[in-house]
């Protein structure tokens, strides 16, 4: 196989080497590749799966763990990361997993996250319930295979750490809905902590269609499992395929608190814009377990995902994570948490708890505080990103290895929170586009012919960042050069099987995988389906939305201003003083003005024409991106219709563009 050919290649000679230095700084031995972290992994197992399917009620293979067998090879293989290998063998250790023993339990292995009871006075508190109703619903079965007694009859109270699906996409799965309500009502609690709602709208929906798009190649949603596709997802094993439910929470944490939950004292330690912007810690006193949630893994984490979300914050994350280590590490006997495994004092390592913790925080906090330093001394975001270094000490804490996130990236992430995107040249005050810049490059190096030449000469001496470059200018400029495409491809894939963290090696491989794909057809990226997440919108994040997908230009003639009034349906909780049954409105005056959709929540005394619109319509607009919800307005101003109609763009169908080329979609 020559290079620039169609073929997925081995790894190189460089690769190799690169691979094995690593491991030799790590001492990571070469031939049976483990570490302490493995071992931990595989430790305290009651009920071990190998080969273990979770299957749906009608048949469907949700997610299938022989898919990772490759891990029972002793040796890293050459076209994978040695570290990161480890990390995936880590994760494909899967079973029900004792924490602390009669107390606390996980199910891990069968989904990116974990399923995790701990026990209350007279039955089960569940903390996080997987992705997926079908892993929840199966974590339930095999917890009660494990410990021989009923676990799902005995759910007291549901804890949602945080608002990302991989916690709450299993709460149909863990509890009937019917069950659901407040402590106060002698029902199943599900808490969570405050603006849990809104922060997941704002991180999944308003640009849910583009995140989804990124999303395969952060988690490599679009190459197949293997030594020379996907291995890891850092926090966990890469999730399977199954529905993705949401139940609304009945309780919000506010405050830190102690809450006593069927006779156990449940301490909350809140910690936003850590992980997410809704984030809280729990602590059991009377088991000295810490819950860290997702704000220690057994990865360093990201402060900024690749598939976007808006920047976190490495302040708050080491802050936070130190308040943790000094109240609750300090009297905790283990560590567990919604990813990877626990950490527990014994007399080999009396400090195992503090020691995670402050690891972690010391993590967040150099990255943090040196990003903060190059910067202060002139230097760009790229520059302190590769200047920013990991003391040695702390390099061989595997827990924090750059798994999922990396120094380089998170350091780029405090940078940008702190200086935004201009990186000083005012040549980026109002940039070329990547297609201009590549056609330039192209036009001052004389052809494409000249550039391809010597980015395989980079490519054949190991430089496979220079020839990616060098060769995607090429693919930018002439996106059917297939010389170019294979070339970059055959870089992209050499960088991956190096990279140490997952979201790279994903991001190389699934850039390789379309650069291989020859029809425009191909190409495209799907989106993601986020279902679940439409039933969490309010009437006013509708309306934000319908904002975003409407084209301003169809409406740049128009100023209108009417009422949007829209109606919740008769149901049992909308009564009024007396009982009596009644329409639950929520009020806007919209003003479509000059290609602006402005709004204002609540009445006006300004006489206007209305729109009415029963609230469950509104969905339809983020589950089908059409206009289908127009269908179901009542008004007598039918014409503001037709132009609403007329405007938005059609984002389901448009959503479907290709990453590492010119993207041609137009509205
Ligand atoms: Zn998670």
């Amino acid at each position: 196989m020559s290079v620039g050919s169609p073929e997925i290649k081995a790894a190189s000679e460089y690769t190799k080497r690169k691979n094995r230095i690593l491991a030799e700084r790590l001492g990571i031995d070469g031939e049976n590749t483990v570490n302490s972290e493995l071992e931990l992994a595989n430790k305290d197992c009651i009920l071990p799966l190998k080969d273990y399917k979770v299957v749906s009620d009608d048949g469907r293979v949700i997610f299938d763990n022989s898919e990772y067998s490759f891990f029972e090879q002793k040796k890293a293989p050459d076209t994978v990361n040695p570290s990161l290998w480890i990390n995936g063998k880590s994760n494909y250790a899967a079973g029900v997993f004792e924490v602390l023993k009669d107390k606390i339990y996980q199910v891990r292995g069968l989904d990116c996250a974990n399923f995790t009871i701990v026990r209350s006075k007279t039955g089960w508190i569940v903390l996080d319930t997987t992705t997926f109703a079908e892993v929840a619903a199966d974590s339930l079965k095999l917890l009660e295979k494990a410990l021989g007694e009923p676990v799902k009859e005995k759910i007291r109270a549901i804890i949602v750490s945080h608002s990302h699906a991989d916690h709450f996409g299993g709460l149909a799965g863990t509890v009937d809905e019917a069950k659901v309500g407040k402590i106060s009502e002698g029902k199943i609690p599900i808490i969570v902590p405050a603006g849990f709602d809104e922060e997941t709208v704002k991180e999944n929906v308003f640009a849910g269609f583009a995140m989804g798009v990124r999303a395969r190649y952060q988690f490599g949603g679009g190459i197949p499992a293997g030594v020379t596709g996907k291995v890891s997802v850092g926090l966990g094993t890469p999730g399977g395929r199954g529905t993705l439910s949401y139940i609304r929470p009945t309780e919000f944490i506010s405050e830190d608190t102690v809450l006593n939950i069927d006779g156990l004292d449940v301490e909350f330690q809140l910690t936003p814009g850590t992980e997410a912007p809704a984030e809280m810690n729990n602590y059991f006193p009377e088991y000295r377990a810490f819950w860290a949630a997702e704000n220690c893994s057994g990865t360093l984490h990201n402060v900024y995902p690749i598939r976007g979300a808006q920047l976190r914050d490495a302040a708050a994350w080491w802050r936070f994570t130190e308040i943790a280590l000094e109240k609750y590490g300090v009297i905790s006997d283990v560590v567990f948490q919604a990813h990877n495994h626990h950490h527990r004092n014994t007399p080999e390592n009396p400090t195992a708890v503090t020691d995670y913790l402050r690891n972690n925080a010391a993590i967040y906090k150099i990255i943090h505080d040196n990003t903060l330093l190059y910067a202060n001394i002139g230097k760009t975001a790229k520059q302190a990103a590769k200047l920013v270094k990991i003391p040695y000490k702390l390099q061989k804490a595997w827990y924090i290895r750059p798994y999922y996130g990396s120094v380089e990236i998170n350091s780029r992430a405090v940078y940008t929170k702190y200086l935004g995107f201009w990186n000083g040249d005012p040549n980026e005050i109002n940039p070329l586009t990547e297609e201009e810049e590549a056609k330039l490059f192209l036009r001052y190096a004389g052809s494409a012919e000249n550039v391809l030449k010597l980015a395989k000469e980079d490519f054949e001496n190991g430089r496979y960042e220079e020839a990616a470059k060098a060769a995607g200018y090429v693919v930018f400029a002439e996106p059917d050069n297939l010389e170019a495409r294979y070339l970059q491809a055959d870089a992209f894939e050499q960088l991956g099987y190096s990279s140490e963290s997952s979201v790279w090696r994903n991001a190389y491989l699934s850039g390789a995988g379309d650069l291989r794909k020859l029809s425009t057809d191909e190409r495209k990226r799907n989106n993601v389906a986020r279902g679940s997440l439409v039933e969490k919108l309010t009437p006013r994040m509708l309306l934000d939305y319908l904002g975003i997908i409407t084209d301003s230009t169809k409406l740049s003639e128009e100023n209108r201003k009417f009422r949007l009034v829209t109606v919740d349906p008769l149901t049992a909780g909308n009564t009024d003083y007396k009982g009596k049954k009644v329409r639950k409105t929520t009020e806007f005056s919209v003003h479509i003005y000059y290609g602006s959709l402005l709004y204002y929540e609540g009445h006006t005394d300004e006489i206007l024409k209305t729109v009415v619109v029963p609230e469950k319509a509104l969905p339809l607009i983020v589950d089908t991106g059409s206009n289908a919800f127009l269908d179901a307005a009542e008004t007598d101003i039918p014409e503001v219709i037709d132009i609403i109609r007329n405007a938005i763009v059609d984002v389901v169908r448009k959503a479907e563009f290709p990453m590492i080329e010119p993207n041609k979609v137009v509205l």
